[in-house]
């Protein structure tokens, strides 16, 4: 067959109008923090992008009483429809920035142009949007006739959709009246930093959204800051339970997001081609750095081996490299100490005897890079099975019955997301109730919409993100 070769299509890095150098922003100015300034790099490249500040826990304290001024003065005595319009003013601001924000997040988080251009951005953009329709609306979400806003929100979000997770955050908590403290993970901070600039052009009152850099001793002392009086926390399993014993007996809310290790089922009655696609944007989306990626593929035995040599001939015709090349469809892994766990990982799937696969696949010299992978002959017992791996890592096993795949399914201490494929109705409905995960896709994957809830059952964490759902974790009632 003759290959076709695509001309390469960068982005321009210009696009992102980088500064050498950002501070934090607090009390609506951007200040130096009292932490280090660190820097942030290109994971696809390792150069430096740019020197940060980071905040230290004087800056938190700071940055709190700038929140609960807000609170008390303005933010939270302001007619709701009066709200509304700074976050529409904010969701239109990040559509006009759209494309230099896009850039920014593929250089600094790694993720292909496609998906921070298609993805990232406009749905940071619809969430702002989404909330804004709420803000007048409270009184008939469901929450009783007059719900009230907590007050000071503290927010701690990861590194694989930057902006997305900022804007999951900030927009329900604006909407309904509370004021914001936010740490942005410590690999990616320049699109919550430049979200701080689209914030401050928007003319927000001043400390109504703070947002400070930092590693995880500025976001202890977030979630340690007796004048906060809500955590919502995305992240992994293991830091989500040590906020939950550390704000235990404080009187805070907590809303936790948390890691999974979502099953895709693969029924024989499946559109094959259709499945691929679907399992194929449930694990390599984002280079598999997606809590609710569907990281373990479950085939029924008659169609296995069609789809695993079916997935084969779609991986080998995937691009893996430049992340600000238009046509790459797998970018870069987020950091060196991300690319070890993938590593460490993969490693112990082949120890424990499983069959790795990937396509012939080049890596880049520099920068930080892992193929896409498949492994066949997996038991449930392996690491790969029962680990959250957050890489482009597919762990496949098979299954008979429809009883024995949801077994199968919901054998793990995770339950974010799973995806049911099959032309019967019925068949969907059957599984997905009973299926103990938060989300559950039915032939389809890693599809969000801001009027539809998010979150987790088990060690997934609680709370939801999204639609009316999302309010409630921002209103006493
Ligand atoms: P992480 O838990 O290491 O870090 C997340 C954030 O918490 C970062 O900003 C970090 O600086 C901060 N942090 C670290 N230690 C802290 C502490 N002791 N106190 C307060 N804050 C602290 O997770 P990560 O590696 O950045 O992100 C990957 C994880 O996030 C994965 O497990 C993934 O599944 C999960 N995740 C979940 C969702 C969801 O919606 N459920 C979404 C995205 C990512």
């Amino acid at each position: 067959m003759p290959t076709f070769e695509y001309a390469p299509a960068p982005e321009s890095r210009d696009t992102a109008r980088l500064k050498p150098s950002y501070g934090i922003f607090v009390d609506g100015k951007f200040v130096d923090g009292h932490g280090a300034a660190v820097k942030t790099i290109n994971p696809a490249s390792e150069e430096p992008l740019a020197e940060i500040a980071e905040a230290s826990a004087e800056d938190v304290d700071i940055a709190v009483k700038a929140a609960r001024r807000a609170y008390d003065r303005t933010w939270s005595r302001m007619p709701g429809a009066e709200r509304a319009k700074y976050l529409f003013r904010i969701a239109r601001a990040i559509q006009e920035r759209g494309r230099e924000l896009a850039v920014l997040e593929s250089l600094d988080n790694g993720k292909p142009i496609k998906e921070s251009r298609d993805v990232d951005i406009p749905l940071a953009a619809a969430h702002f949007f989404y909330y804004a329709g709420w803000a007048d609306k409270l009184s008939y979400a469901g929450f009783g006739p007059d719900p009230q806003p907590i007050g000071v929100a503290g927010q701690v979000i990861p590194w694989n959709f930057p902006l997305l997770m900022a804007a999951w955050k900030i927009a329900p908590a604006l909407a309904t009246g509370n004021t914001v403290v936010l740490k942005p993970a410590e690999t990616t901070p320049l699109t919550a930093i430049t979200l701080a600039d689209i914030i401050a052009d928007c003319d927000l009152p001043p400390g109504v959204v703070n947002i400070l850099p930092g590693g995880p001793s500025v976001g202890q002392a977030i979630v340690d800051h007796p004048g906060v009086d809500k955590i919502a926390f995305t992240g992994s399993t293991g830091v989500g339970k040590m906020i939950q014993k550390s704000v235990a007996t404080s009187g805070k809310r907590v809303s936790l997001e948390l890691g999974g290790k979502a099953a895709n089922i693969i029924y024989d009655d499946a559109p094959i081609d259709q499945a691929v696609e679907g399992i194929v944007n449930g694990i390599f989306f984002n280079q598999g750095h997606v809590c609710c990626a569907g990281s373990r593929l479950l085939v029924q035995e008659s169609v296995y081996d069609d789809v695993i040599a079916a997935l084969h001939d779609r991986l080998a015709t995937l691009r893996l490299g430049d992340p600000l090349d238009k046509n790459t469809d797998i970018g870069a892994i987020n950091s060196a100490a991300q690319l070890a766990r993938i590593q460490e990982l993969a490693a112990s799937g082949d120890a424990e005897g499983a069959t790795r696969w990937s396509p012939e696949c080049p890596l880049p010299n520099k920068g930080f890079w892992f193929p896409p992978t498949i492994f066949t002959g997996v038991s449930q017992a392996n690491r790969i099975a029962r680990e959250e791996i957050f890489g482009p890592v597919l762990s496949v096993l098979s299954f008979r019955t429809p009883q024995e795949a949801v077994d199968k399914a919901n054998n793990t201490p995770y339950g974010l997301s799973a995806g049911v494929w099959t032309e019967k109705g019925s068949l969907i409905l059957w599984t997905a109730n009973r299926l103990r995960a938060g989300v559950v896709w039915a032939n389809t994957f890693n599809r969000f919409d801001p009027a539809s809830p998010f979150g987790g059952y088990k060690e997934s964490g609680f709370g939801r993100e999204g639609g009316r759902h999302g309010l409630e974790s921002y209103l006493a009632y």
